[in-house]
């Protein structure tokens, strides 16, 4: 039993074999598949995704890559699209200083606004934290109070990991955790209380060792699900189990 809780798949990475990767995924056991939207194109496909295929969930948001393109009448389209029902989130939304490929405060703005938007839809958000902890959790404190929802592909230290905790969030893991070098992430793996805990793959990107460095897929949640495990001292199924029954519980996914 296994939950990709963020994927890609919409990407056009996947453009030439679509079907084959979600057959695979079937395959690997998934039960679902929560697919992130990132502009106003990509959740529509996000979309269109989960009304073809039964255990594929969409999350429609503007991530903060694309705070720049984003338009007034996107915010009514996003809540609009919350009324569909495969439809669990807003997402993903966030901060990214790495690649700053919009102005720090346009990002925040359209952060901020995108957690307007779930709240007024109750719905969960899929947050993004690229190299902006300390603006990040000064708007989760702030400006997400009443919200929950994921910190997707955690970065964070361990202490952070358990203040988002404690404002009601979750921590999901993706193929970093795998990686031989990234101690800290291991460390903050091996100590979130398990019912916070979700595993992800961000497919098509951070592919999990035995595969880094091709392109990811779903199928490979199991990777980084291992990994998780092992460093808990856990038996795979019941970590898997546990990330999965968490996903569902965070999404409202029946
Ligand atoms: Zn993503």
């Amino acid at each position: 039993m296994l939950f990709d809780s963020h994927a890609h798949i919409d990407d056009n990475r996947f453009d030439e074999d679509r079907a084959a990767v979600i057959a695979r995924a079937q395959e690997a056991g998934l039960v679902g598949i929560l697919n992130a939207g990132a502009c106003m194109e990509s959740s529509a496909r996000s979309i269109a995704l989960s009304e073809e295929h039964a255990f594929i969930y969409a999350a429609v948001g503007i991530h903060p890559h694309d705070a720049k393109e984003a338009r007034d009448s996107d915010y009514e389209q996003l809540a609009d699209w919350t009324r569909k029902p495969k439809v669990v989130s807003i997402g993903e939304i966030g901060l990214d200083y790495y690649y700053d490929l919009s102005p720090r405060e346009l990002q925040q703005q359209v952060f901020i606004r995108q957690l307007d938007v779930a709240r007024q839809c109750n719905k969960p958000v899929i947050i993004h934290d690229r190299d902006a902890h300390g603006d990040l959790m000064a708007i989760i404190k702030k400006e997400a109070k009443g919200l929950t929802g994921v910190l997707h592909c955690y970065s964070g230290s361990l202490e952070m990991a358990r203040e988002v905790i404690k404002l009601g969030f979750y921590i999901s893991f993706a193929g970093p955790v795998t990686f031989a070098k990234d101690g800290k992430l291991k460390e903050v793996a091996a100590n979130v209380p398990l019912e916070r805990l979700l595993v992800e793959t961000d497919c098509p990107y951070l592919t999990p060792k035995p595969f880094r460095g091709r392109r990811n897929e779903p199928a490979y949640v199991k990777f980084t699900a291992e990994e998780v495990a092992c460093v808990r001292n856990m038996e795979f199924a019941a970590l898997a189990e546990a990330a999965t029954i968490n996903t569902k519980r965070l999404f409202d996914i029946g």
